[in-house]
């Protein structure tokens, strides 16, 4: 456990431009907006590496281009960050399977992204849920409180 004080933009900011290039490729353009800096307690690689997930399904599935917005929300306990895409969102019958192990719809998937990512939030006693885009895609929206009371 290596919890500190991190800037969840700074961290957001790392980790567009780690895929921004990928998702050029396909067109997909990745933009960041937040209105100012926000501080939680947090293990900085695991949190990255819930954003990177989250970026990385998002550029998967818009195969014909487009635009992944993040937004950044906050109020005096919680932070929170809206990954959504244009893809082509995610049928109801489904949406309460995807964060289980090995759940994939993708040829060459894990279905691991999403249970790694669910837990890593839960251990940072946040959360994760999905809404439906407009008018088309998928909102997948993390809540992460600014301080963890667990040691
Ligand atoms: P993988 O990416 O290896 O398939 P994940 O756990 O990351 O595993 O995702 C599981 C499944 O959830 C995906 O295969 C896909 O069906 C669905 N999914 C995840 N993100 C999105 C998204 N942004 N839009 C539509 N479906 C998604
Ligand atoms: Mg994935």
């Amino acid at each position: 456990n290596d919890r500190r004080k991190e800037s969840i933009i700074t961290m957001l900011q790392d980790v567009c431009t780690l895929l921004r290039s990928q998702a050029k490729l396909h067109n997909i353009d990745l933009v960041l907006n937040y209105e100012e800096n926000e501080v939680i307690d947090c293990d900085r690689s695991q949190i990255k590496q819930v954003f990177i997930n989250l970026i990385k399904n998002a550029v998967e599935v818009m195969e014909d281009g487009g635009r992944i917005t993040v937004d950044v929300e906050s109020d005096e306990h919680n932070v929170w960050v809206n990954v959504a895409d244009e893809g082509p969102g995610i049928p109801k019958h489904l949406v309460d399977k995807i964060k289980e192990p090995f759940f994939t719809t993708k040829k060459n998937g894990t279905g691991l992204g999403l249970m790694i990512t669910n837990q890593i939030l839960e251990k940072h006693e946040g959360g994760l849920n999905v809404h439906d885009n407009e008018p088309t895609g998928s909102i997948f929206r993390v809540q992460l409180p600014r301080e963890v009371s667990k040691a």
